[in-house]
């Protein structure tokens, strides 16, 4: 059988740029939202004709996807299930954020009936949600538009339509916050009760506002021992809550871990649709353009465009990799997981026994108890974990 697809789709648009943030996002009028939703509509119906194949994950991304009118997102949904098979257990995800949000009916029409949709299955199977904290004075200094309270009423709706499969994202590290306060996010997202949490440490990314503050010396981070511990918390915490930590970041109830970020941790194929959306199959990677103008002069106008010259008009960024590299991101990607890596299948993808091509780098590392060996494969420790960008980076080749 084929071997089936994941989909990522880039929505870019959010209500006003969050303070910290260097994603590929903006506001922007309905009638561009509108134009940018049909052009995605002709590069997904192209890429089913060109790739053919089932698709079990896919992921709505941005910026923000809910800040789409409901009826455009509805028919660009639609455009999805009739141009690709999408398989009838496929995790099909949405982020949004609250107070950019659809109304109780649309997000019942979205997550409750098989009424309209035909699938047998709700258009949506799982949602991602942007907490980030509980505390409506961080979410401010953060930049965000919602406050606590408007999060619960977005939560409220969501289970009320039926969403079953929810997750959040949490943020650590923000201006100003304390352990303890720290501690209070992750208390009050848990007695939530979400399928899904995810938790992140705030990077400051030049261009931002945050790191124009922290160059004048005005942005207050909490020291690094602060932060480490912040993260410390959040495992400690969640896996006493019940929640599994598959990856650094991410944690899940049985059953919940995210499919489609798997997907990438694992190095199985995907192709991304819209501006700056990345695809990797058959042994290359590449990246849609970031411009809007030039995505919409490809896909947009009044004939339907299609086919691969459409695709390569809007492509940049395309890398063929080696073999080495695709070692070196086996393990990277793969040391991600907390359950590692599998020597067995690192020999059967490259022909080479894991010892053979890493024998140095893994004994110093599994010496010094910052990887660990149990049935065949190799994970990050704790102590691992902590450093896992140097340890990473051991696994790259010198040519
Ligand atoms: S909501 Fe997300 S994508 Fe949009 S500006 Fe804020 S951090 Fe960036």
């Amino acid at each position: 059988m084929t071997e089936p697809l994941g989909i990522y789709i880039h929505i870019p648009f959010c209500v006003r740029k969050c303070r910290y943030c260097d994603f590929l996002s903006f506001s922007a009028p309905d009638s561009l939202k509108e134009a940018y939703a049909e052009a995605l509509c002709r590069e997904i119906r192209a890429a089913a004709e060109l790739y053919q194949r089932p698709v079990d994950t896919v992921f709505i991304g941005g910026g923000t996807p809910s800040v789409l009118p409901y009826s455009v997102f509805r028919s660009m949904i639609d455009a999805l299930r009739e141009a690709f098979r999408i398989l009838p257990d496929a995790e099909v995800t949405v982020e949004m954020n609250p107070g950019a949000g659809w109304s109780a009916e649309e997000l019942n029409d979205l997550l409750g009936g098989t009424d309209r949709s035909g699938y047998g299955a709700p258009a949506v199977s799982r949602i991602s949600l942007g907490l980030q904290s509980v505390h409506d004075d961080e979410l401010k200094r953060l930049g965000r538009i919602h406050d606590f309270r408007t999060f619960l009423n977005t939560y409220e709706k969501l289970r009320a339509a039926g969403a079953s499969d929810i997750n959040f994202d949490l943020m650590f590290g923000i201006p100003g916050q304390t352990g303890e306060r720290w501690r209070e996010t992750l208390r009050t997202a848990v007695s939530l009760a979400p399928e899904h949490l995810s938790a992140y440490s705030l990077i400051l990314e030049e261009g931002t506002p945050f790191f124009e503050e922290w160059k004048k010396g005005t942005l207050l981070l909490p020291d690094e021992e602060s932060e480490r511990n912040m993260a410390y918390e959040a495992a400690e915490y969640l896996g006493n809550a019940g929640y599994h930590r598959y990856e650094i970041s991410n944690y899940s109830r049985p059953g919940h871990a995210s499919r489609h970020n798997i997907r990438y941790w694992q190095r199985k194929e995907y192709y991304g649709a819209g501006i700056g959306a990345a695809s990797f199959l058959g042994h290359t990677r590449w990246k849609n353009t970031s411009e809007m103008k030039k995505y919409l002069a490809v896909w947009g106008g009044e004939t339907e465009r299609t086919g691969p010259e459409c695709m390569d008009a809007c492509r940049e960024d395309t890398e063929h990799l080696t073999k080495k590299q695709e070692m070196e991101e086996f393990m990277f990607l793969g040391l991600r997981m907390t359950e590692g890596i599998s020597a067995a299948a690192f020999e059967e993808e490259f022909g080479v026994p894991l010892r053979e091509e890493y024998g140095p780098v893994l004994e110093k590392y599994l010496g010094e108890k910052m990887l660990g060996e149990k049935d065949g494969r190799i994970y990050l420790t704790d102590r691992g974990t902590d450093v896992s960008n140097v340890i990473m980076s051991g696994f790259l080749h010198d040519d």
